[in-house]
């Protein structure tokens, strides 16, 4: 990129950091604009009163195999922050008759563990596992997991419908196939290597947020909390001002790389079709040690947990695809929660201090009619590119997909300068 090219990025969270990053990388000037006084968007860490503790908005899990994540934390200098199992176990408890076992892929890409029982989910065989690979013959397009995968049954219940739901955060049944192909195709399909499931420690502020304005203000790059994108003016096939609030400033030959959420977008150019349907994900924290020898994670089928995570002090919860109780009251959830917690981890002690943490537009219900509405990084404005998880990056809304996506939308940016 020609030194000196200015660009404004909207939007700190995980996609505008990324673009950001990318662009002050190869050149570019950038300016980064936040609504809001801090940075993360909905990947984020704050300190919470009522636990005494700085904790995460929600668990976030990447994969071992996620390369936008490795590239990005690897420019910032804490990719060995990232923490996971030396292989890929994945502890299961199913709450309905007790039942625990250990989903083992091995480490290589011959994926041998679908043929030893041992290794596989108890009640499910070899057949049902290669039959996952209908999903490779997915295109974008109407399918749905359960238009290739049979729908009814143990091989269902405990593997593809929780492992789907934290991946798409919809009711599996209605996810979109191409989707759950491209997830696993970069992760179970390429052996356990690629799929040991990492979380940032200590918190994902201290790893993916805060060392990125870091890593921009070493460099000079004024970064603008506060600053909430109002408008953006058109002229022909170019942006030509951006309104935070006190009228429109002429952007000149600058870029706009715009990494807001989709509701955001679309109410910025009235015409872009965006995905309108959203899932919610709720998080439980839990002011406790988590009993000795606990396992880290552990899945949960059968209850209202669903993903248990012991971090030092605390234990937290993860809840996708959560419409259907984010509305109950607090008190009643933390008990219902607790109760699942007690019972996967021989808890005795009275439910300890708790924080319910909700996020209603989680992300967008990753089905094959959301996944159309995904629009380009690239617009008909010559001088304006989309970024965000809901953009068209070919992945389920996740922290791999933002980050690519702001990549791309770099990518892009360059281009227009080389014409
Ligand atoms: C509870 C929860 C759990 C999750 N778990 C996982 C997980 O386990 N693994 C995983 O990979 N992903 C997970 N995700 C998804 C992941 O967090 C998102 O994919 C990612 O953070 C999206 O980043 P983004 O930059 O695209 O969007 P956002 O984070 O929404 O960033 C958009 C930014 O734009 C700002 N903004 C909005 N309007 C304006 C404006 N007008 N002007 C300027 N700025 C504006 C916002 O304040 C925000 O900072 C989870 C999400 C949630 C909520």
């Amino acid at each position: 990129m020609t030194s000196g090219h200015t660009v404004h990025v909207i939007g700190a969270g995980l996609a505008g950091l990324s673009a950001a990053v990318e662009l002050t990388r190869r050149g570019a000037q950038v300016i980064l604009h936040e609504a809001t006084p801090r940075a993360g968007g909905r990947c984020r860490s704050y300190f919470d009163r009522t636990l005494g503790q700085t904790v995460d908005n929600g668990n976030h899990f990447v994969f071992s195999g996620n390369e936008a994540v490795r590239r990005y934390l690897g420019e910032l200098g804490t990719a060995d922050q990232l923490e996971g199992p030396a292989h890929a176990d994945f502890a299961f408890h199913d709450l309905s008759d007790g039942s625990r076992w250990t989903l083992a892929v091995n480490d290589g890409p011959l994926p041998w563990w679908v043929f030893d029982a041992r290794r596989r989910t108890p009640g499910t065989t070899l057949a049902e596992h290669l039959a996952l690979a209908r999903l490779a013959l997915s295109r974008r397009g109407p399918a749905t997991i359960a238009d290739r995968v049979d729908s009814n049954g143990t091989f269902w219940d405990r593997v593809v419908d929780p492992m789907m739901l934290a991946v798409l955060n919809c009711p599996p049944s209605e996810g979109s196939a191409w989707l759950a192909w491209r997830f696993l195709r970069e992760s179970f399909a390429r052996g356990g290597r690629a799929c040991r499931t990492m979380v940032a420690v200590p918190t994902l502020d201290a790893v993916f947020i805060d060392p990125a304005l870091a890593w921009l203000r070493a460099r000079q790059v004024p970064v603008h909390f506060g600053a909430r994108l109002r408008d953006l003016k058109m002229d022909g096939d170019h942006v030509v001002a951006l309104d935070f609030g006190a009228g429109p400033e002429a952007v000149g030959d600058a870029a706009v790389v715009l990494a807001v959420p989709p509701w955001v977008a679309q109410e910025l150019i009235a015409d872009l079709v965006v995905p309108d349907r959203f899932c919610a994900i709720l998080n439980a924290h839990f002011a406790c040690a988590p009993p000795p020898g606990a396992r880290p994670i552990t899945a949960l089928i059968g209850g209202t947990a669903q993903w248990v995570v012991c971090h030092a002090g605390r234990i937290s919860v993860t809840i996708s695809g959560a419409d259907d109780i984010i509305d109950l009251d607090r008190e009643a959830l933390a008990a219902r929660i607790w109760k699942d917690i007690a019972a996967t981890l021989g808890c005795e002690a009275p439910m300890p201090t708790y924080q319910i943490v909700k996020e209603k537009r989680a992300t967008f219900a990753a089905t094959p009619a959301q996944d159309a509405r995904r629009p380009a990084a690239r617009t008909r404005w010559r001088n304006l590119f989309l970024a965000g998880d809901w953009t068209q990056t070919g992945l389920p809304a996740t922290i791999e997909g933002a980050l690519r996506s702001g990549e791309a939308a770099a990518q892009l940016a360059e281009a227009s300068w080389r014409g």
